[in-house]
């Protein structure tokens, strides 16, 4: 009999692999496989392009539409600066919680996906289970598109998507979109004394970081549509978080780059904001023009996250209530694979243990109360798919 592990002990073989966004997350990928094929589980990767990281999937129950897919991603946020108790990459038990980088984003839900599809195999279940393991979530959802189209061709399709992101448990049935940009200003150096002939790109990019201020206000003050009325805050956020330029104090910057991103509401499209925001750039690209016509800006998507709108009667949602009771509307302001799965024709919601609070913290921790409950809700799904 091959051993077969509790949800904890699973954990603490996920938390033990440093699969760090910017590493790779192989060595985690092998573990999981090799854990499934013990129990007759036959898993797929799916790579990226440089072969460093892999995503994998899995199907359990009889070969046929309607799984219900429980989607992780195994990257974690970086420890480098913070101040850890202990070693990040041990899971560690004090007061009722366990620490460990990933504990709550989201190995917890990981560990209680793989412990729940090899119950669903030993148990034998009537409907299907799918799990999709991700990587590259941690730097704006990248590896999920790939995975979701990966396994399309290779399982049958699934139909309701639960996505364990930290929610307390609680049912998730709307987020917004997000959107992350580079944008490049390059200017033209002078003396700043006649700055007048030059384009200080610093100063070019500060009219666009204005205008986000501009905008923040005016959404602001904006009656919100009833699906925007459910987030806080209840409008489209435009941000900027880094700046970098300029290499002396009396000469007119030749360059700035700095980051710009979206989060909207699900009923306003990336795509026009997109919109707004290359007209704001051509308008300010055209006053630098006018003075040095070699100047220019260069816009570079980083990311883009769909957004998660809440459905009407969805079958991600149902099963999700079906299992917890919880049959309250939540909703939240960051984003998850939920937008792509749903994006993709799979009815989504996110719900996992743990709180989005603890996630990407110094001292990440998951009480063991969430774990349990997490391990609760596995059982009863498994028990679920048992009776339909
Ligand atoms: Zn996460």
């Amino acid at each position: 009999m091959p051993t077969r592990l509790t949800p904890r002990q699973i954990l603490a073989q996920l938390v033990s692999f440093p699969s760090v966004s910017r590493d790779s997350n192989l060595p985690l990928i092998d573990w999981v496989e090799e854990y499934l094929a013990s129990h007759g589980i036959s898993a797929h990767r799916h790579y990226n392009d440089d072969g460093d990281k892999a995503a994998l999937f899995a199907h359990v129950g009889p070969w046929e539409e309607g799984a219900v897919v429980l989607s992780g991603h195994t990257d974690v946020v970086p420890v480098d600066g913070q101040p850890w108790t202990d070693d990040p990459f041990v899971l560690t038990e004090r007061d009722g919680k366990l620490y460990g980088r990933g504990a709550a984003d989201m190995k917890g839900f990981d560990a209680l996906s793989i412990w729940a599809l090899v119950e669903a195999q030993a148990r034998g279940v009537n409907r299907p289970l799918q799990i999709a393991l991700s990587y590259d979530e941690e730097v704006g959802c990248t590896g999920a598109p790939p995975l979701i189209e990966a396994m399309q061709k290779v399982l049958p399709k699934g139909t309701a998507a639960i996505i364990g992101e930290p929610s307390m448990m609680k049912t998730v049935t709307g987020h917004k979109s997000g959107r992350g940009y580079w944008i490049d200003v390059w200017g033209h150096e002078v003396h700043s004394s006649i700055l007048h002939t030059g384009i200080n790109a610093i100063m070019e990019a500060a009219k666009i970081i204005a205008w986000e201020n501009e905008v923040n206000a005016e959404q602001r003050a904006k009656t919100p549509s009833p699906i925007a009325a459910m987030f806080v805050p209840p409008w489209t956020t435009l941000h900027t978080g880094l700046i970098e330029g300029g290499t002396a104090a009396n000469i007119t910057a030749k360059h700035c780059r700095f980051d710009f991103g979206f989060r909207a509401v699900p009923d306003e499209t990336l795509d026009d904001w997109h919109v707004r925001l290359m007209a704001k750039v051509a308008e300010v690209e055209a006053e630098m023009k006018a003075v040095v016509p070699e100047t220019r800006i260069d816009v570079t998507e980083r990311f883009s996250v769909p957004g998660l709108r809440p459905e009407t009667e969805g079958a991600a949602e149902e099963i999700i209530r079906q299992v917890t009771g919880d049959n309250a509307t939540h909703v939240v302001s960051y984003g998850t694979e939920a937008g792509h799965f749903q994006s993709a024709g799979y009815s989504a919601a996110v719900c996992g243990p743990g709180d989005i609070a603890q996630a990407h913290q110094p001292d990440e921790f998951i009480t063991i109360a969430q774990f349990e409950a997490g391990a609760a809700f596995m059982d009863r799904l498994v028990t679920r798919l048992q009776e339909v």
